[in-house]
């Protein structure tokens, strides 16, 4: 929990030349905003909350200042390049939210219509940014629901890609897959065969991760960044979400994609200027945070969470294999907001029965959502005082509560 230790060796992010212009008004040793989590340490709504760090603000006051729509800021020439190379891609691309990564994927990879993209039915892509397949790209989006309940296997895409030249049918162009989802982790031997099998038609069908916290998989074993890469044309990587940085994400793939890409995000208003504010924060996150290997930690406190909530007597919705806890509230008779307003009672922020877990989450914060589920699981007395909640849309539906920023 101690993020104000600077360890400015790791922030300079290699341009040590840089010009620095000497502090005036914020000395290092001065507590700020960015000197510990401050209300994230007691925030279990999403791993968006985490907050920047002490050094990712010593990074951002060495960063280079150049316009990168001329390409010239080295901090983010850098960060692309190194992203790029840690996934087995050619080139990166910043972007300043997930969601615009996928969007400008999407309609980067697509030509013109008639054309449609497969796609888990509870995906991001699909359901959480406000229709911009239909807007952005004219392309009719195909929802899957995986059979096995958990994740999209070759069987499912099989189903229902279109390949036909039947022209009744709009034929499948691009194939989005997501990992994590919902904290859940997609195989890597799942992507690969529906990769193989994309790649194989003709014209081969557009391969897109949605890897907004495609670390989490990685983090927890299930394979490697550029293995997971590999499967894929493109692949959107968040920086704020569970890394910590305050805003970005990046679109890797090969030069061409990326080259069309950044044509993309201009025409989007997507082209950054001073870039370097941004990405000198991203580069930390992702050395500090996943290759600091905090993410691990993350996620066997996130264990310790399901079995604090399983040894108590609840049930899971789902198994808990990153950084995510899904508590079946519903089968307590508790609604999401009788949830969430008991975790402001006992001083912790919630979402519905989501819990999810980021390294800047503290002990005490755990000992705390204890009591909040011990309110849950006392079948007695708590019960009275919280009215009639019984089938409010919480487990399954908890997306369905949150507030559109908490994704
Ligand atoms: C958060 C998220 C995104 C979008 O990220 P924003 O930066 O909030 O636009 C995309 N996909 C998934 C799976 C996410 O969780």
């Amino acid at each position: 929990m101690t993020e104000s230790k600077q360890r400015p060796e790791a922030v300079t992010n290699g341009h040590k030349g840089a010009l620095i212009p000497p502090s005036t008004s914020c000395s290092d040793d001065e507590p700020n905003a960015w000197s510990a989590p401050g209300s994230a340490a007691f925030d279990f709504r999403s791993d968006t909350v985490t907050t920047p760090t002490a050094a990712m603000l010593a990074a951002t006051r060495n960063c280079t200042l150049q316009d990168d729509v001329f390409r010239e800021d080295p901090t983010t020439n850098s960060l692309e390049a190194y992203v790029a190379d840690m996934t087995g891609k050619e080139a990166g691309l910043f972007v300043i939210s997930g969601t615009m990564g996928n969007q400008l994927s999407v309609r980067t990879a697509l030509g013109g219509p008639p054309h449609s993209v497969l796609a888990d039915a509870r995906s991001h892509v699909y359901g959480w940014e406000a229709g911009g397949i239909a807007s952005l790209s004219g392309a009719l989006a195909l929802p899957i629901t995986p059979s096995n309940t958990h994740h999209l296997t070759l069987s499912d895409i099989l189903t229902h890609a279109v390949t036909s030249t039947d022209t009744h049918y709009c034929p499948t162009r691009l194939i989005s897959l997501e990992n994590t989802l919902n904290g859940t982790i997609l195989p890597l031997h799942d992507c690969a065969a529906i990769s193989h099998w994309a790649r194989a038609q003709t014209p081969p069908i557009h391969m897109h991760l949605d890897g907004a916290r495609l670390w989490e998989a990685v983090a927890a074993g299930a394979g490697s960044l550029s293995a997971y890469c590999a499967c894929f044309d493109s692949v959107t990587m968040c920086f704020s979400k569970g890394l910590g940085a305050p805003i970005g994400s990046i679109i890797v793939g090969g030069t061409p994609f990326i080259e069309r890409a950044r044509h993309v995000r201009k025409g989007l208003g997507g082209g950054l200027r001073q870039a370097g504010v941004v990405t000198a924060s991203a580069r930390v996150a992702v050395d500090e945070t996943f290759l600091g290997d905090r993410l691990a930690a993350t996620h066997r406190r996130a264990r310790m969470v399901a079995e604090m909530w399983e040894g108590k007597g609840g049930r899971l919705v789902r198994p808990t294999e990153t950084n995510m806890v899904w508590l079946d509230l519903e089968k307590e008779g508790w609604s999401g907001e009788m949830f969430v307003e008991r975790g402001v009672r006992e001083g912790v922020r919630l979402l519905g029965g989501r819990i999810v877990v980021h390294y800047q989450v503290c002990e005490e914060a755990v000992g705390r959502l204890g009591r909040v589920m011990d309110a849950v699981l006392d079948k007695g007395a708590e019960r009275e005082g919280v009215g009639n909640g019984v089938g409010n849309g919480v487990g399954e539906e908890a997306r369905g509560v949150m507030a559109p920023e908490m994704e």
